[in-house]
Formats: C-alpha cells, sequence, structure tokens
C-alpha cells in the first residue's frame, strides 16, 4: 500500500529513487530524491548534514550498509500512510528546482567498451589496418580525462577552438566536427586504500550508482593530437552528466551475461560468476528528434571488469571518482552512440525531420540523451536524462 503513486510517465517510480543534489531560488543546495514528478528533500526533512553539503560524497562515503538503509528508509516514507503527515512538506515539484552537479568528481576516467563503436572507429579512422587494437579483446581501454570539466546536465557546450589538421599544416580555430559521444557512468562511493585491488565480485561494494554521459568530443582536434599519448583537448572541454544517479541496487533486475569472449582473460577480468553486464536501452535526440536507440546489454567489458583493471594496479579509489563505460554503439547504424559513427565518418549525412541535414553538431543543436532498464517491479525504469546546446565558439 502506497500513499504516493507517482504519475504514469513521469520516469521515477518507487523502485528507482535516485539522488541529486539540488536548490530552489537561491536556497542552498541539498540532497534530493526524485519520486514521481516530485523531490523529495532529504535535507529538509531529516536535517541530517551529510544531505546538507551539497554534493552527494559524504553520503556516498558511508558505504553500502547506509545506501541500503536510506533506500529502505525512504521507500517507508514514501508508501507507509502513517508517514504522510511528516514527509509531505518535503515534496517539491520538480519542475521547480533547480538541479546541480551531484558528485564533486575526484579522478575521471573513460573507457572504450563497446566492441561495436571500437570497430566502427578503427574502420573509419585507420582504414586498412585491423578494426580492433591487439590490446582491445585482453583489456578493457581507457584514459584518464578531465574532472574539472564534467559539468551538470544542461551546461552549455560551447564550440571548443583548438588545432586541427589542414592540407599546408594545421591551422586553429573552432572545431568544424563537433560529436557526442553517448554512454553510461558509474559513480564510485566506498574508497580504497593504495595497493589494494577490487575484484570483479565488488563492483557494489565500491559503486553507489549510475549516471548518464555525453562525452561531447571535436573529432578534428581529436585526430590531430591523439597519437601517441591519446584524447586530450579534444575532449577535456566538457563532460555532461545526468542530475539523478539511480542505485545500482535499482538495477538488478537490468542484469545480464556480457557477450561470450573471444579469448581467455586473465583471472583478475574473470567474472561469470557474477557478470554485471545491463540491459539499459539508451536513447539519442538531436533537437527533439530521435536519432539512435543505443543497447547497453551488448557492451564487451562491464563495469565490474572497468573497476577491476581500473584498480588492479594497485591504484586508489577515492569517493566521487567517476569512470564511463565509453561510447554505447550496437551492431545497426541507427544503434550509434556518436554522430562520426551515425555519419560513417561525415560522409553519409543523417536528414532531420526539419529537413535539414547533419554530420556533425550545429551552433544552436540540442542533443539529449535518456535511458530506460528493466524494473524490479516487470515494468521500466528511468535513468533520467542528460542534455546540452551547442553555443557559438567564443
Ligand atoms: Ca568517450
Amino acid at each position: 500500500m502506497t500513499w504516493l503513486d507517482p504519475p504514469e510517465g513521469t520516469g521515477f517510480g518507487l523502485d528507482d529513487l535516485p539522488l541529486g543534489v539540488f536548490s530552489t531560488r537561491g536556497g542552498p543546495r541539498r540532497t534530493g530524491v526524485a519520486v514521481g514528478d516530485a523531490v523529495l528533500d532529504l535535507g529538509g526533512l531529516t536535517e541530517d548534514p551529510v544531505h546538507l553539503s551539497g554534493s552527494l560524497n559524504a553520503f556516498l562515503a558511508l558505504g553500502p550498509r547506509a545506501w541500503r538503509e536510506l533506500r529502505e528508509q525512504v521507500t517507508d516514507w514514501l508508501t507507509q500512510p502513517s508517514c504522510r503527515r511528516g514527509v509531505e512538506p518535503h515534496l517539491l515539484p520538480r519542475d521547480g528546482v533547480r538541479m546541480h552537479l551531484p558528485v564533486e568528481v575526484a579522478d575521471y576516467v573513460d573507457f572504450y567498451s563497446s566492441r561495436h563503436h571500437a570497430a566502427n572507429l578503427g574502420r573509419i579512422l585507420r582504414p586498412g589496418t585491423p578494426p580492433l587494437s591487439a590490446n582491445w579483446l585482453h583489456l578493457p581501454i581507457g584514459y584518464h580525462g578531465r574532472a574539472g570539466t564534467v559539468a551538470v546536465s544542461g551546461t552549455p557546450v560551447v564550440r571548443p577552438c583548438g588545432q586541427r589538421r589542414a592540407d599546408d599544416g594545421p591551422v586553429f580555430g573552432p572545431t568544424q566536427r563537433l560529436d557526442i559521444e553517448a554512454e553510461v557512468g558509474f559513480v564510485v562511493g566506498t574508497p580504497t586504500e593504495l595497493g589494494v585491488r577490487v575484484p570483479v565480485e565488488d563492483l557494489a561494494e565500491h559503486v553507489f550508482g549510475v549516471c548518464l554521459v555525453d562525452d561531447w568530443s571535436a573529432r578534428d582536434l581529436q585526430a590531430w593530437e591523439y597519437v601517441p599519448l591519446g584524447p586530450f583537448l579534444g575532449k577535456s572541454f566538457l563532460t555532461s552528466v545526468s542530475p539523478w544517479v539511480v542505485p545500482l541496487a535499482a538495477l538488478e533486475a537490468a542484469r545480464v551475461a556480457p557477450p561470450p569472449r573471444d579469448v581467455p582473460l586473465q583471472p583478475y577480468l574473470r567474472d561469470d560468476a557474477a557478470p554485471w553486464g545491463l540491459d539499459l536501452a539508451l536513447e539519442v535526440r538531436l533537437n527533439g528528434e530521435v536519432v539512435s536507440r543505443p543497447p547497453f546489454a551488448p557492451m564487451y567489458w562491464t563495469p565490474a571488469q572497468q573497476l577491476a583493471h581500473l584498480t588492479v594496479n594497485g591504484a586508489r579509489l577515492r569517493t566521487g571518482d567517476l569512470f564511463a563505460s565509453g561510447t554505447v554503439s550496437g551492431p545497426d547504424r541507427d544503434q550509434s552512440g556518436s554522430l562520426i559513427e551515425l555519419t560513417e565518418g561525415g560522409t553519409e549525412p543523417i536528414r532531420l525531420a526539419d529537413g535539414s541535414v547533419r554530420t556533425f553538431l550545429e551552433d544552436g543543436d540540442v542533443v539529449t540523451i535518456g535511458a530506460t532498464a528493466p524494473g524490479a517491479g516487470g515494468g521500466r525504469l528511468s535513468l533520467g536524462e542528460v542534455s546540452g546546446r551547442v553555443e557559438p565558439a567564443r
């Protein structure tokens, strides 16, 4: 029995309960839970300093037992009629609050875990060579990104300037190949000591939850700079994340086995006992029009393997670490998580409903990435959205 029945179609049901950081009319930032079209003001309801600190970090650092207890408590508050009088004054209309970056990001790592994406980019960018690099099937490839330019959904995407290759040598100016990368991000709560490895079985001991990530990419800057040390300024101008972090605990019904492996894995990456593939359905909209539906289930490397690999050399975890899956692309063209794939390297433009065509993003374009997952009750739960509008170069 519940006294709060979230209206259909508002996204966040009682089996979801994502956490975020919000404010109202210039007031202080505090932690909230999204439910239906409301935000439950945890800061105001509990007056617990952990929920009044302006980021989720203090709560995430408390670890999985505290995460589980809060989830149970919030469920009781929202479903027990006896709680109604105390809780109702702290339910605020969601469209009246301002959302902030949920987590003070410690380190940011971006992986490259979709086989389809890696093979597509290999084919487009390195024709005539094997699409997958020799290491790809043996380890989850990643790089360290720029934590300081991770920003909340809605942050303007100012077209970055930089060097790109031209016929007579490099030129400087605004990127001409601004792209998206639709990804899923994993937020670390429980830290580790230096030298400690996290085994694949321990994902849920360390990762609190999941957000959506748009890893904005300037393909022309990237192509000129990335050899030999990998992505740098072509990526670091902005990485957008969704404001609501969906707890891993909400995604139990979404767990699936990852695709079969081509080669035997090193023992620290073997995950047969408790695989962490996730059956998430992503959707990419350009100016409101769906241009792609990338499936997450075919991702070759799982977040558990990514975390095990990230720490196998003894690198420590900090509360607020964010690691992203890499571009999510399925086997079909219209399941691609980037424009460079959707347009075959910019050679086959996509046509939008208004008659205009796109290869890469134009000023004024708005890109929104959303996702859903199977919920505990048989329906689907929302992972929210991450969105950004392109503004002219400065
Ligand atoms: Ca990426």
